[in-house]
C-alpha cells in the first residue's frame, strides 16, 4: 500500500526537525464533535495544562501522572451535554493531539501516526482541507518527549511480545477463542470497551462477563459463538487495515523491540515473529469481530462490522496496553 505522506521541516531551538505522517494526504480531519474521545479517554495533563484546569478536578495517580479526575471510568467532566468541550480554548494538549499521535524516533525526526477510534477518521468523513496544523504538533511534542526521559523498554512492550508468543500458535479458532476469553478476563478486559454501531452512529459497548460477552445488553455465551464468513469487501478491508498498521512506523519500532526480545528468547527469525505478531492482530480482530457481528445479527461479518471493530480496537492496539496486558507480566 503506497502513501503519500505529509511532510515538513521545522526549526526548533536551532534544530531541524523532519516530520511525515504515516497515513495519507487523502486524510482531511475535520472533528464532527461526536464526543467519544471525550467519554472514553483518560485525560493525562501534560506540564502547561496544569494551570488551565482547577485543582480540585486534577488527580494524580500512582503512575506518577495528572489526569483529569474521573476519566478512568466516566466521560470528562469538560464535556457538554452537546458534546462540546467546555474549556474549547484551554484543553489539554492530549485533546489537541487526538486523533494523531507524534512520536520522535530522534531529536531529528519525527511521525505523526493516525488514530482510528475517531468518528471521521472511521467514517472517513473528510473536508477538502485539514483542520489540523501538523506544525504546532511537533513543536509541543518535541517539547513534550525530548525533555523528559524516555523509558528504555517499556514494561508494556514486553507484554505486548508474551502475547503475541501466546496466540502465534497454529490457527485453530476453538483455541484461539478460548485463549483470548481466557486472557481477555485475566488482564481486566472485561470492562466494557465502548464501539460505535455504524448504522445508528450510537455507542454500544461489549464487555466480557463470566463465560459469555455482552453486546449492546444482549448476552452471547461464548460457546455460541460462532466463526462466521467473511464477505470478500469485509476480507480486504480486514487485510488493508492490518496492513496499514505495519506501514506504522510507530507500530514497527514497537514491534521491532518486542521481536527483539522474542528473538532473543527462542531464536526465531524475525519473519517467523513478525508472521505470528499478524496473526495475532487478526485473531483478535476475528474475536471482536464475531461479538459486533452478533450483536448486528449479521450471519457472515461485513466491511461495517470490520469498520466497527477497528473504531474499537484501534485505540488498544496504538495505545499503550498496560492496562490489559500489565498484569500478565505480574508487574
Ligand atoms: S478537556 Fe475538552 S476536549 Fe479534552 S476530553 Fe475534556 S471535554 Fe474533551
Ligand atoms: S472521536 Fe474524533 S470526531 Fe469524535 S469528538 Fe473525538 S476527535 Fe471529534
Amino acid at each position: 500500500m503506497s502513501i503519500i505522506p505529509y511532510t515538513g521541516t521545522l526549526e526548533i531551538d536551532g534544530n531541524l526537525v523532519e516530520w511525515e505522517t504515516t497515513f495519507d494526504q487523502s486524510v482531511k480531519f475535520k472533528c464532527t464533535n461526536c464526543g467519544y474521545c471525550c467519554d472514553s479517554t483518560n485525560v493525562i495533563l501534560g506540564f502547561e495544562d496544569i494551570h488551565n484546569i482547577p485543582e480540585e478536578l486534577q488527580e494524580l495517580r500512582d503512575d506518577g501522572f495528572t489526569y483529569i479526575k474521573g476519566t478512568d471510568h466516566a466521560a470528562c467532566p469538560f464535556l457538554t451535554k452537546n458534546t462540546l468541550c467546555s474549556i474549547y480554548e484551554k484543553r489539554p494538549y492530549v485533546c489537541r493531539e487526538y486523533p494523531f499521535k507524534v512520536t520522535f524516533v530522534s531529536k531529528n525526526k519525527a511521525f505523526i501516526d493516525l488514530i482510528h477510534s475517531c468518528e471521521s477518521i472511521v467514517k472517513e468523513d473528510y473536508l477538502p482541507e485539514n483542520e489540523i496544523d501538523f506544525s504546532y504538533l511537533v513543536r509541543k511534542s518535541y517539547y513534550k518527549q525530548l525533555l523528559s526521559e524516555k523509558p528504555e523498554l517499556s514494561k508494556e512492550l514486553l507484554a505486548e511480545a508474551e502475547i503475541i508468543h501466546i496466540l502465534g500458535q497454529p490457527y485453530n479458532w476453538e483455541e484461539i477463542k478460548a485463549r483470548l476469553f481466557a486472557l481477555l478476563m485475566k488482564t481486566g478486559f472485561s470492562k466494557p470497551y465502548k464501539t460505535m454501531d455504524l448504522f445508528t452512529n450510537k455507542f454500544y459497548f461489549i464487555a466480557a462477563k463470566g463465560s459469555s460477552v455482552t453486546a449492546a445488553h444482549k448476552e452471547i455465551p461464548l460457546a455460541q459463538l460462532q466463526d462466521k464468513m467473511l464477505t470478500g469487501e469485509a476480507k480486504q478491508l480486514m487485510h488493508r487495515y492490518i496492513a496499514m498498521l505495519f506501514t506504522r512506523k510507530l507500530t514497527q519500532v514497537d514491534f521491532a523491540a518486542a521481536l527483539h526480545i522474542l528473538n532473543e528468547q527462542n531464536s526465531m527469525s524475525s519473519k517467523e515473529l513478525q508472521r505470528r505478531a499478524i496473526n495475532r492482530i487478526y485473531l483478535t480482530m476475528l474475536f471482536f469481530l464475531n461479538i459486533i457481528a452478533e450483536k448486528n445479527s449479521h450471519n457472515t461479518i461485513t466491511s461495517q462490522d470490520v469498520k466497527e471493530a477497528i473504531f474499537l480496537l484501534d485505540a488498544t492496539f496504538l495505545a499503550p496496553m498496560e492496562g490489559i496486558i500489565a498484569p500478565l507480566l505480574n508487574v
